[in-house]
């Protein structure tokens, strides 16, 4: 029997029309400088990032290659250094373990702290490449692909962001962060670039800064409202399965 055809599925529509919806409220997101979209550059600041504000973790990174000159340098520095360094950061020594397991990893692998060898790599093949190192995960890997020179489609999606697509009924009430992005990254708008997945992620952060907060969603001043199952009343749970 043959089959018909499956129609467009209604969580891309969903994203095509939150995107500017979040625009004409927010703005639009500048990409980061040259200088901050460095493959390397872009892996430290992940890696020493945990529960800590971007903009505390893209200054600190600079700190680190200003004070060590080269990540190299950084790879080698004394771990009460790195912590000394670090301090700004939410769990300075988490995050100096952390940076220097993975720097000492990649430069055992390839010599020095070079991730130049992904330009030539498939997506996925370079993302599992990424998430062998030391203390980087999906969403590091993901961030590393998307928001640095590499310059691929992938989303970044953290804690927030999944809460957000969970709440509004596009990936499984229950999923982790790993089955969620497994569930969101097939129906994302296959006209979107890297920098439209970059965009999509940070204006997303700040629907979960406005509205979309952990303990009380504020869905009645939410611009996502129409679009969102709970904000419709719904239940999110429901309308995942429904999909
Ligand atoms: S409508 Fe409510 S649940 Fe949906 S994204 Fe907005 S604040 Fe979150």
């Amino acid at each position: 029997m043959s089959q018909l055809p499956l129609g467009p599925d209604s969580r891309t529509e969903t994203l095509r029309r939150l995107q500017p919806l979040l625009v004409q409220r927010f703005g639009h997101i500048r990409r980061a400088a040259a200088e901050r979209r460095a493959p390397e550059w872009t892996l430290v600041q992940g890696v020493i990032g945990a529960r800590t504000k971007s903009e505390i973790s893209n200054a600190a990174t600079d700190r680190l290659l200003t004070r060590f000159k080269t990540w190299e340098g950084v790879a080698e520095a004394p771990i009460d250094e790195l912590h000394d360094a670090l301090a700004t950061q939410t769990y300075p020594n988490v995050a100096a373990e952390r940076l220097k397991a993975s720097l000492t990893d990649l430069v055992a692998r390839r010599g020095s702290v070079d991730l130049s060898h992904l330009e030539t790599m498939a997506t996925e093949a370079a993302m599992d490449w990424l998430e062998q190192l030391p203390g980087v995960g999906r969403k590091i890997a993901a961030g590393v692909m998307n928001a640095s020179t590499l310059d691929r489609p992938v989303l970044v999606l953290d804690s927030h962001h999944r809460r957000i697509l969970q709440r509004m009924g596009l990936v499984p009430a229950k999923a982790d962060t790993a089955r969620a992005y497994a569930a969101i990254m097939p129906v994302m708008p296959p006209e979107w670039r890297a920098a439209d997945y970059d965009e999509h992620h940070l204006l997303m952060k700040k629907v979960g800064q406005t509205w979309c907060r952990p303990a009380r969603p504020d869905c009645a001043n939410c611009v996502a409202q129409s679009l969102c199952a709970t904000g419709r009343g719904e239940n999110p749970k429901a309308t995942a399965a429904a999909r």
